[in-house]
């Protein structure tokens, strides 16, 4: 017997060719292949006869073969096999594309079962390149549920069947690591079973039932994951904060706090009290103010005598946090430094020898600074900003560091409930439901190609009443087929032939990150009056002088990305606009579009965009920080995702910190999760 971690290699016919292959679908060990599921199902099981056989109805049927198949050559690259079979209801051509070899392999009076679809009409019926197998081979093409499987450049569906099939034949299924108790519950089947049937079903029920169990099973581990991480965060003991006076904080802000920044606020406090490390998420929309809180919460830590770590996602963002929270906590005797990839060699040095010496209170980088986590000297507060790519690894990670950090996550977008449960099962949370006062609705608009002479005029009347506005793009580069007002391009059009007497600038991903902090610092301070941009400055920038966002092609983004960049503008006093453009002309996107005209409201927003697009294009793909499931899909399985949440947390409780054979198994599966999961930070 192999064992799932063996590699594919120990397998017939799988050599170093054919393991690079299957490397590129990140399959490298059995267990790998065995957890390689079918994106999706043929039923291959109807059966008829070929006087039945209905066109553009594929089935299987047993024939014989009529005479001896005969391959023509046409051209190059192309040889077409003709031959003919028959039952006792009827005769049918079959034809063959370059399939010479295959084939061959119809022998003349041999019966053999096909499965293919009947094309043409009374003038004349045949089919083409049917899969077939002889009627006393065991049933790989015809007659079964045929798996469909994601597949890479080399290997077939027939290969990835063959080899999967070998795999499961030299070793066990994975263990089982949902009790029978919970299986019963239910309705789920036994590991083993499932593993057999969601590659070889005998019926689509039996596939459906095949993938519940797995995806039930992510589920359970993933919830299962959230708990242990949070358990073994709360059992870490850490001294309780003494000192809770924000006075001097409140004295010196320039405006009073909300009622929901000084509730969110109160809420910190009572847990970093609590003597138990502090796992929250501040979820607040846009321009509601969440540096605030972090700043309150990051002084609590000083004045207790910790450091705290504030995580930027960008480097922009971090130089702008500097910049604010210096001014603001410097004066009440806070030492706050600034760590990122841009700086010299020589001033990341120094940061890193304060931060070590305990000579920096606030070290404000990216999520660089986590992984230096080792180096401070008493890190007291992580405050992770913008969230949605600080995921459940991320935390995993910190939640596995010797001292146990208070956590505070910020987060912008609001999330769909749904989706919380999943990214922030381990968090509690607090709600910024609240804008200071004086914010105003942005008025937003959607408008055609034709209005661009207007687009352009209110830009220009924005600069002429001494404000600034932003445009932005879908990408960088012009990608040709897509039509894409690619940035540079886009800058360069309008700085020469638009508005040659404005001062146009250009913000974009590919750029050096001092560069984008020299170009966003200028902007901040008044220097252009036009950015134009790609959504690096979509979290999080504060330019209050901003007061137009015009975002070029909007139908290419999501909804909620939409309503982020459009809450850079309407920071200040003044009366701001959000003008959407867009070519597309199909009435879904235009009434989608309309949406974000409408309201104002994140949520709805949110949810809208969830519902439209899926989890994974919500949070923009990859940066997500959200799980990486296999076969769960967390927009359709949210019945399961609840029903494995209730059982793991039974299960969990039951099990206790009892170290059994299942919660060993359990707590493997659930680092591979997270493992896997990390993999889409970057
Ligand atoms: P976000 O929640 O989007 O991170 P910020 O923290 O960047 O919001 O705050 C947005 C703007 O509102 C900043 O310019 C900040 O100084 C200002 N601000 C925050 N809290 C208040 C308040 N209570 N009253 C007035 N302005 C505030
Ligand atoms: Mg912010």
């Amino acid at each position: 017997m192999a064992r799932l971690s063996d590699p594919v290699t120990i397998l017939k016919g799988v050599g170093p060719t054919k393991a690079k292959q299957l490397a590129a679908l990140n399959i490298f060990t059995l267990e790998d292949l065995i957890c390689h599921f079918p994106r999706g199902y043929e039923d291959r099981t109807r059966f008829v006869s070929i006087a039945d056989l209905e066109v553009d109805k594929p089935a299987c049927f047993k024939a014989v073969v009529m005479n001896t198949p005969r391959t023509h050559h046409i051209r190059k690259g192309l040889d077409i096999t003709k031959v003919q079979v028959a039952d006792h209801t009827g005769r049918l051509n079959l034809t063959f594309f370059n399939q010479k070899f295959t084939t061959e392999q119809l022998q003349y009076g041999g019966e053999y079962v096909f499965y293919g679809t009947l094309t043409g009409d009374y003038a004349g019926y045949q089919m083409t390149s049917p899969a077939f197998e002889r009627i006393d081979s065991a049933p790989v093409v015809t007659r079964r549920v045929l798996p469909i499987y994601p597949l890479t450049a080399g290997i077939s569906n027939a290969t990835m069947i063959k080899t999967i099939r070998q795999a499961m034949a030299v070793c066990d299924t994975p263990r089982e690591i949902i009790p029978e108790e919970i299986r019963r519950q239910y309705g789920i089947l036994p590991a083993e079973r499932a593993y057999q049937a969601i590659h070889m079903p005998a019926s689509m029920e039996e596939a459906e039932l095949a993938k519940r169990r797995l995806i039930f099973e992510e589920f359970f581990v993933f919830s299962a994951g959230l708990s242990l991480m949070r358990a073994s965060r709360e059992q870490k003991a850490v001294a309780p904060y003494q000192k809770g006076d924000l006075s001097p904080f409140y004295t010196s802000l320039p405006f009073a706090l909300t009622g929901a920044q000084q509730r969110a606020i109160g809420e910190i406090l009572s847990d970093m009290q609590s003597g138990k490390p502090m796992n929250r998420l501040l979820q607040g929309d846009v321009g509601s103010g969440k540096t605030m809180v972090a700043a309150a919460a990051a002084y609590l830590a000083v004045q207790n005598g910790q450091q705290a770590a504030l995580m930027a996602p960008t480097e922009i963002l971090a130089e702008q946090h500097y910049t604010g929270l210096s001014r603001l906590l410097s004066p009440l005797g806070v030492r706050v430094k600034l760590l990122t990839g841009g700086m010299t060699a020589k001033e990341k040095k120094e940061v890193r020898e304060e931060m070590a010496s305990g000579g920096a209170d606030l070290i404000i980088g990216t999520h660089a600074l986590i992984s230096e986590s080792s180096a401070f000297a008493r890190l007291g507060l992580v405050v992770a900003d913008e969230q949605h790519r600080f995921g459940v690894a991320q935390r995993s990670a910190l939640a596995s560091k010797g001292t146990a950090p208070h956590l505070l996550v910020m987060s912008a977008t609001p999330i769909p409930r749904t989706l919380a449960l999943i990214m922030y099962g381990d968090l509690d949370v607090s709600i910024l439901d609240e804008l200071p006062p004086g914010r105003q609705k942005v008025d937003t608009f959607l408008v055609s190609e034709k209005m661009r002479a207007r687009i352009n005029a209110f830009i220009r009347k924005q600069a002429e009443e001494g404000h600034q506005s932003f445009v932005v793009c879908p990408a960088v580069e012009e990608a040709e087929e897509l039509d894409i007002k690619a940035a540079s391009v886009w800058a360069e059009t309008l700085q020469q032939t638009v508005f040659p007497d404005l001062r146009v600038s250009l913000i974009h991903g590919q750029m050096k990150s001092g560069q984008k902090e020299a170009v966003m610092a200028d902007f901040a301070a008044g220097k252009a009056d036009i950015l134009v941009a790609t959504t690096v400055i979509e979290v999080g920038v504060d330019v209050p002088n901003a007061t137009l966002m015009v975002i070029e092609d909007a139908d290419r983004f999501g909804l909620s990305q939409l309503h982020q960049l459009r809450g850079r503008v309407g920071r200040g006093s003044a009366k701001s606009y959000c003008i959407l453009t867009s070519q597309n002309k199909n009435p879904e996107t235009l009434a989608r579009l309309k949406a974000l005209c409408n309201t104002n409201d994140g949520f709805r927003i949110a949810e809208e965009d969830l519902r439209l697009r899926g989890p994974g294009d919500f949070f923009g793909s990859r940066q997500s920080g959200l799980p990486v499931f296999r076969v769960a899909n967390l927009a359709c399985d949210l019945k399961t995702l609840k029903q494995a949440q209730a059982a793991s947390a039974r299960w969990i409780e039951e099990m206790g910190t009892e170290d059994t054979p299942e919660a060993e198994t359990l707590r493997r599966r659930i680092g591979e999760l997270f493992r896997r999961s990390q993999g889409t930070m970057n």
